[in-house]
């Protein structure tokens, strides 16, 4: 099936335009940016809304920008900024090079041209890549809706393959990732394998690492396509905090992140070989990051 099912089109102009179309057009509705993952859903038959409300002219909530928050300097990406967008901003990828090692492997420059960071998270699929980044990074997602805004962790944000928080009626409107209080960044990677160049993760895996005198102070580790709960290696996390970040500590991180971890065979491997890529991944991205530490 290559035609999706008819369905109405409204261009929203503004973020309270777009709340009110989705009331008007009500729970069949839904939002529509980059549409790289929404159209080919909407061609297969997986989705059939009754009305696309299109929120490529928000600039309200696109661009990436620095900004002071209530807890210091926020790193803040605009829903709509494009993933082209986000791999081409310096300062992003000077504050978190996690960005910018997993947008250089998502998809082929065509649809990083076109598809969003939001749409990206939106999407809940198991194997996104931003998901997992967001999640390692603690960053905080500001949601729109008619009764206002609220914010929801990364971490609270997913709760199951292709389900969020969001309720009808809602849109994500940015995301706000902490730069830490001294103007130091965070050191992070992100490290992926798959079966060819652009394609979706066999296994990928970021770190976010904040070392104070020589012990691990904070440690985020999320898994893409690795079947994490919200996609976070707590485990290995909380082994890992107040350590230092020696050779045997990392290693022994990846082996706790593979035990708890649940990957489902696919055409992609088979179980025990994805849980060998979770611990292997697990390791290196910690090495790459604890080796940008500085
Ligand atoms: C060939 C191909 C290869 C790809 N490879 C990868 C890959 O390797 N790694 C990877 O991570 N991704 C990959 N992707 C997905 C890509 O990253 C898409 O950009 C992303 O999944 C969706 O972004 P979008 O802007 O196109 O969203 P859309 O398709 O427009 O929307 C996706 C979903 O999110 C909702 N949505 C969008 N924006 C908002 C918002 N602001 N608020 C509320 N809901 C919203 C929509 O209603 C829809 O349900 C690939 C896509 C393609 C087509």
């Amino acid at each position: 099936m290559q035609v999706p099912a008819s369905f109405q089109y409204r261009k929203a102009t503004s973020v309270a335009h777009a709340l009110a179309l989705l009331q008007e057009y009500g729970p069949e509705s839904v939002v529509i940016a980059g549409g790289h993952s929404l159209l080919p859903m909407m061609k297969l038959r997986l989705a059939h809304p009754e009305a696309l409300i299109d929120i490529n002219d928000l600039d309200e909530i696109a661009g990436i920008r620095v900004e002071d928050g209530s807890a210091g300097r926020e790193l803040v990406i605009g829903a709509m900024a494009r993933h082209a967008e986000l791999l081409a901003c310096a300062e992003a990828g000077a504050h978190f090079p996690i960005l910018h090692d997993a947008e250089r492997v998502i998809a082929d420059p065509i649809v990083r041209n076109r598809g969003t960071v939001g749409g990206s998270l939106c999407q809940a699929d198991p194997s996104e890549d931003l998901s997992a980044v967001f999640a390692a990074l603690r960053a905080d997602l500001v949601v729109r809706g008619p009764d206002g805004d609220r914010t929801v962790a990364a971490r609270d944000f997913f709760v199951g393959p292709y389900q969020t928080v969001l309720a009808p009626g809602e849109l994500l409107g940015e995301i706000r990732v902490p730069i830490t209080a001294d103007g130091t960044p965070a050191a992070s990677a992100y490290e992926k394998v798959d079966r060819r160049a652009g394609d979706w993760a066999v296994g990928a895996v970021g770190a976010v690492v904040e070392v104070v005198g020589g012990v691990l102070a904070q440690v985020g580790i999320g898994l893409t396509a690795l079947g994490a709960e919200r996609f976070v290696a707590a485990e290995a996390e909380d082994f890992l905090r107040g350590e230092p970040p020696d050779e045997q500590r990392l290693a022994e991180a990846g082996a706790i992140a593979a035990r708890h971890c649940r990957p489902t065979a696919d055409q992609r491997g088979p179980v025990d070989y994805k849980r060998h890529l979770a611990g292997e991944l697990v390791t290196r991205a910690l090495r790459r990051a604890v080796g940008r530490v500085g």
